[in-house]
């Protein structure tokens, strides 16, 4: 009779490796995941009535990825008469937790523990035995590429088949698991169609797994009640299902691994021992905060500062502002001629481009943060949170980008396959900190903060908190609901820093930024000298622009920006200008603060101007509506590329626009009545405005998946 064995595994565990031995066969091996995405067939050398299936590698058998689908589909569905787990010893945990989901579903099973000459090779011992018995079935250590092994496994593959099958162990879960885990199997076996087996199909369940939940064909009622076991059992162990079960697994396999390996060979890897920190339940966040104010105080607060100090006073104000200036004059130059050059291109592109030292130390230190790996463990940690509010991790990848340039982060949402989670990013991905929004940051820390990096990280975690607070507001609008798509991200161990690639991420990234400088921002420092220089009947004005251009359109926009806390033309024009590029908002700044200053002697004369326009907390109400209402021309260009609509464009330009209103509405009248005592009619106005974004963000839900 026909027998079915299937190979099963991690990637890379040496699945195809031990395919080809067993069958003769030549299939592709390579030493990356996702060699074998189909499966494939053959028969065994020594017994063409034993049909061999190579799977592709999966971690689980969560069905998150195209291979899960098929290899999952293949053994809990169809069914083999036999597994062969193929486990890579030299890694033997995280190995185990697809082991661990194995054994759920009482096949005959059989762990071929691969590998075992790199184990050998650093001298750990595996406790075949002991790790054959807690397991429940047999385990054969081979070692595929050298074939050392195989004969045992082939022989003990004949027995297992033909013997009468014995079921491996279940590794138990928490008491308040195993109970729920109990309650949705009797649950189960009151269904009308009979599957088997039990254990795993109640585990599925409790995981919310639609896939399994259907083909259990169950009634609504007990649907209902298996959703109310599993929100029980989230309450009770405050955590999301997904992340529990996750975690008591591994908590007994590590409990199992401690056993079969001697002590001091459990040692965990390095990496393993970092990811433990970094990634903790408690620590992750708290550690990642520390992290983002060590990279902007190192490039923000001092290094880059040094840098920047130096290139505005000495190298644009002495050198450049100085030696033009009177080469200009020696040569009779017009005056207006002198003002442009002066107060327009240096003051304004030259603000911007003063900035660049510590941008460039900032993307040396972000480069190293992703080179090393420790990005992919804060999006892990991310995922836990933003799961928490319903959304998906995956939306943290597109954030981290956009601390670079918004334009790429709103670009790389398009890896995202629910459209509504890709909608989402799309609209949020602009509230980070991008790097033209660093400059206004950075300068107003400076002028109100004493420079601190505490600012701008608060900005870096503002971002976040904005997306995550728009995700969870928006999400219960029908256009926008959706489950949160589940996320796994591979994590990449550890290595030191390819000075090689940091230095071109950094200089890539500086450069696109010195060309923004000479080419939008240059012609717009010429339009916003024209219009804070002239007045309407085109004549020049005199000292500080108070009759120009731009000083009359700001001021009638004064009382859009007066509840805000900054109705100073100023500040409203930068604003303004800041919709076209951000650096624009430095860049207006530079210009109009520098009018009728004449040569601007010592930049922190910008600093002092500053104190005149804007109080401490408007300064920084200033700075929270510029970072989160809409964002550049060029962003807004690839909103409307990527929504392919302009209906959601301008959904999402209204909601960053309304959003940022709201969130400025609420600090400045909040903290000018805490710190200053002034209530009125706009302290009013502003608590309502909380407690209708309270009431929007936790009101409930009426459109995620019921179940
Ligand atoms: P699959 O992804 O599970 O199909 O794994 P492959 O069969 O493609 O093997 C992945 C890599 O591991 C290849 O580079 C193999 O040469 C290597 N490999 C497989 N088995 C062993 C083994 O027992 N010992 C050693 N040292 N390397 C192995
Ligand atoms: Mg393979």
């Amino acid at each position: 009779m026909e027998k079915i064995i299937a190979l099963a595994g991690n990637p890379n565990s040496g699945k195809t490796t031990l395919f080809n031995h067993l069958t003769g066969g030549n299939q592709r091996v390579g030493n990356w995941p996702g060699v074998t995405v189909d499966k494939k067939e053959g028969k065994l050398k020594q017994d063409p009535n034993i049909k061999i299936q190579d799977l592709p590698g999966i971690y689980s058998l969560s069905p998150y990825s195209p291979e899960e689908v098929i290899s999952r589909d293949f053994l809990a569905v169809e069914r083999p008469d036999l597994i062969v787990d193929v486990v890579d010893a030299s890694n033997l945990l995280r190995n185990l937790y697809l082991t661990s989901q194995l054994m759920e579903l009482k096949l005959p099973l059989i762990i071929a523990l691969n590998m075992i000459d790199i184990v050998e090779k650093t001298g750990a011992v595996i406790n075949v035995e002991t790790l054959s018995q807690k397991l429940g079935c047999a385990v054969v250590p081979i070692a595929a590429t050298k074939g050392t092994g195989i004969e045992k496994l082939i022989q003990v593959i004949k027995e297992k088949l033909y013997e009468k099958p014995k079921e491996p162990n279940i590794l138990s879960f928490s008491s308040p698991t195993e109970t729920a885990l109990q309650q949705i199997e009797t649950i189960i076996n009151k269904a009308t169609i009979a599957l088997e087996p039990k254990r795993y199909l109640a585990t599925q369940s409790l995981l919310d797994d639609e896939i399994t939940l259907s083909r259990l064909k169950l009634g609504p009622d007990a649907l209902s009640e298996i959703s109310e076991i599993r929100s029980d059992l989230e309450h009770k162990l405050d955590d999301d299902i997904d992340s529990i079960i996750t975690s008591e697994r591994y908590d007994s396999l590590e409990q199992l691994v401690s056993e079969v390996q001697a002590e001091s060979q459990v040692k965990l890897s390095l990496t393993d021992r970092i990811d433990k920190i970094v990634t903790s339940r408690i620590l992750g966040l708290p550690i990642f905060i520390l992290v983002m104010f060590l990279v902007y105080f190192v490039s923000i607060q001092t290094i880059g500062t040094m840098a920047t100090d130096w290139v505005n006073e000495v190298l644009f104000e002495d050198i450049v502002s100085g030696g033009i200036v009177s080469f200009m004059s020696a040569w009779n130059v017009a005056p207006w001629l002198i003002g442009l050059v002066n107060d327009g291109i240096v003051a304004g592109v030259g603000a911007v481009l003063g900035f660049l030292p510590q941008m460039f130390v900032l993307f040396l230190c972000l480069g190293l943060l992703e080179d090393s790996g420790y990005m992919a463990r804060v999006a892990f940690v991310m995922d836990r949170i933003f799961r928490r509010f319903g959304l998906s991790g995956k939306s943290f990848i597109p954030l981290m980008i956009s601390t670079g340039c918004s334009v790429p982060a709103i670009q790389a949402s398009r890896t995202m396959e629910n459209e509504r989670d890709r909608r989402l990013t799309i609209i949020t991905a602009s509230f980070m900190p991008c790097s033209a929004k660093l400059p206004v940051i950075a300068l107003i820390a400076s002028a109100f903060f004493g420079g601190s990096a505490w600012i701008t990280t608060s900005f870096y975690f503002i971002g976040i908190g904005a997306v995550i607070i728009s995700g969870a507001i928006l999400k219960k609008f029908r256009q926008l609901a959706s489950d949160p798509a589940p996320f796994v991200m591979e994590m990449p161990t550890y290595h030191a820093p390819r000075t090689l690639t940091i230095l071109k991420y950094a200089l890539v990234k500086s450069w696109a930024f010195v060309k923004r400088a000479g080419t939008i921002i240059l012609l717009s420092a010429l339009v916003i000298w024209f219009l804070s220089s002239f007045n309407w009947s085109l004549q020049m004005v005199e000292e500080n622009g108070e009759g120009s251009i731009m000083a009359s359109l700001g001021r009638a926009l004064a009382w859009l920006f007066y509840p805000l806390g900054f109705d100073k033309w100023q500040a409203i024009v930068a604003t303004i200008t800041g919709f076209i590029a951000k650096e624009n908002i430095v860049n207006t700044l530079g210009i109009v603060m520098n009018l009728g200053s004449g040569l601007a002697e010592d930049s922190p004369e910008l600093l002092q101007n500053f104190g005149v326009l804007l109080s401490s907390i408007g300064s920084y109400s200033f700075l929270l509506f510029n970072m989160l209402c809409m964002p550049c021309f060029a962003a807004v260009g690839a909103i409307r590329t990527e929504m392919a609509s302009s209906r959601w464009t301008w959904l999402a330009l209204g909601w960053q626009m309304s959003f940022a209103y709201a969130v400025s509405l609420i600090y400045y009248n909040l903290a000018m009545w805490i710190v200053n005592n002034v209530f009125n009619l706009w302290t009013v106005i502003a608590i309502a405005t909380l407690v209708l974004l309270v009431i929007l963000l936790l009101r409930p839900d009426r459109y995620r998946r019921s179940r």
